[in-house]
């Protein structure tokens, strides 16, 4: 099949060098000629494992190609997805379309034939109409529309995306339904994944999704506050309840807050459309003020653990500055507020990130160091926050942590560190929820 992928951010590269890898004759376009620039040197310029090989193989094999031009690439293409950004608008808490509506006028234009226009941003519920709205205006071929949310995971989203837990087609077109069961057919060889519905159910089913997410984790972080002033351990309560099949195990880790480029931006995406039409989703919103208040919370234990407001003269290194483990993301990072706290109080910050460094930098300017490697982060510095759970930072070199700090305060922002060994290491611990020995060890009589 012939496609067009409008749009080379995460989704959009990841779908393009996907659909490629399956034979498709896949074309992928973007505004940002430097980013199409670097894709046609054979560079990548996101970090995501997995995606170079995946890339560079596919345009060798001359089944993938990069471009600024739409109307090339979508002409004579049997299906165009967008992938374009769709960030929260700059004055409300909706969706900002603006790249979806660009992508869809230039695409109506460029039509010489029937094809179909599958959405994979996340947009809002009625987008799908509007944009059949906008190609009726601007197209005399025929089309169909449909929607194809994407639910691939940033640090994974190769694996994601080549072996879906389910694909949802929304279309009400039969053409359109046959045309994109035969794109996905490859990818759900062993049993049929692929749910279709209508459009609407579809575009809603994303959003549902991530809010169900989002709210798990806002959940688990609120009850762990609540275990710390109880005297429970929140990671004691999280295996009580994730063995349960109805709750299940995963996204039951308390932390420090979501981050990235969906949850934040979705779940307010969901809570202001419900608005326009009347409803209040009061439980999602509960969700995004809960993260709001847990990214603070670190920021606030450093500064109480030094005895006030001001960490004037204190060095403090950050370990973790992705959202999440195994990217270069650092939107809507938690690492960013807990940094901005951090340095608004005073304290010298060394970072440390394997992946997001020059990204976080672009967000932060100077305000925070960026150190070479994590133990030079922590040399001389008076605390050491976790951030984000690199594989890398699960069992450091405490001793060599220890001589290196100046301080001994260790705030471990996932609970992945054992907080008796580093207490008995002469380190005081903080986690999230959970009990928090005194630095010196009391022997039991
Ligand atoms: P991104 O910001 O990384 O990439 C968007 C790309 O689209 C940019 O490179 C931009 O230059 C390009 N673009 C904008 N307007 C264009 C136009 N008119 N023509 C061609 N290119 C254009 O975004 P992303 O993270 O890839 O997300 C894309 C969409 O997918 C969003 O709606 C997001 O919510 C959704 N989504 C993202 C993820 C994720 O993990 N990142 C997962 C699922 C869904």
């Amino acid at each position: 099949m012939k496609i067009a992928v409008i749009g080379t951010g995460y989704v959009g590269l990841v779908a393009g060098a996907g659909f490629s890898e399956f034979g498709n004759d896949v074309t992928c376009v973007d505004v940002d000629a430097a980013r199409v620039a670097t894709l046609e040197a054979g560079k990548i310029p996101i970090y995501e494992p997995g995606l170079e090989d995946l890339v560079q193989r596919n345009a060798a094999e001359g089944r993938l190609r990069f471009t600024t031009e739409l109307t090339a690439s979508v002409a004579g293409a049997d299906i165009v997805i967008i992938a374009v950004g769709t960030p929260q608008g700059s004055y409300g808490l909706g969706a900002n379309l603006e790249q979806v509506w660009s992508a869809g006028r230039d695409i109506a234009r460029a039509l010489t034939g029937f094809a179909v226009i599958a959405t994979k941003s996340t947009v809002p519920v009625g987008t799908a109409d509007r944009l059949k709205e906008i190609l009726t205006a601007d197209s005399a071929h025929p089309f169909a529309v449909a929607s194809n949310p994407e639910f691939l995971k940033e640090g994974d989203a190769v694996n994601d995306f080549m072996k879906p837990s389910r694909i949802i087609i929304g279309c009400d077109d039969e053409r359109g339904i046959a045309a994109m069961r035969n794109l996905y057919a490859p990818f759900v060889r062993t049993a049929d994944r692929v749910l279709v519905m209508d459009v609407r159910s579809a575009e809603l089913s994303k959003y549902a999704a991530n809010a169900m997410l989002a709210t798990r984790i806002s959940f688990m972080n609120e009850l762990a506050r609540l275990a710390e002033v109880v005297g429970a351990d929140i990671e004691s309560v999280r295996s009580g309840i994730g063995s349960d099949p109805r709750i299940g195990s995963k996204f039951l880790f308390p932390g420090p807050g979501f981050g990235g480029s969906c949850f934040p931006k979705d779940i307010r995406a969901l809570a202001h459309t419900a608005h326009g039409h009347g409803i209040e989703l009061s439980v999602v919103e509960a969700a995004d003020r809960a993260n709001e208040r847990q990214k603070r919370l670190i920021g606030s234990r450093v500064r109480q653990h030094f005895g006030g407001a001001s960490l004037s003269g204190r060095r403090v290194a950050l370990w973790g500055l992705a959202f999440k483990p195994g990217t270069d993301d650092v939107r809507e990072s938690p690492a960013l507020a807990i940094a901005d706290d951090l340095v608004t109080a005073g304290a010298e910050v060394a970072a440390y990130d394997p992946a997001a460094a020059e990204t976080f930098r672009a967000q932060l300017g100077h305000r925070v160091s960026i150190a070479s490697d994590m133990y030079a982060a922590v040399d001389g510095t008076d605390a050491l926050v976790l951030v984000t759970e690199w594989k890398q930072f699960r069992r450091p070199d405490f001793a060599r942590i220890k001589t290196a700090m100046r301080g001994n305060a260790l705030f471990d922002g996932r609970n992945i560190w054992n907080p008796g060994e580093l207490t008995a290491q002469g380190f005081q611990y903080y986690g999230i929820g959970r009990p928090c020995p005194p630095a010196s060890p009391q022997k039991v009589k």
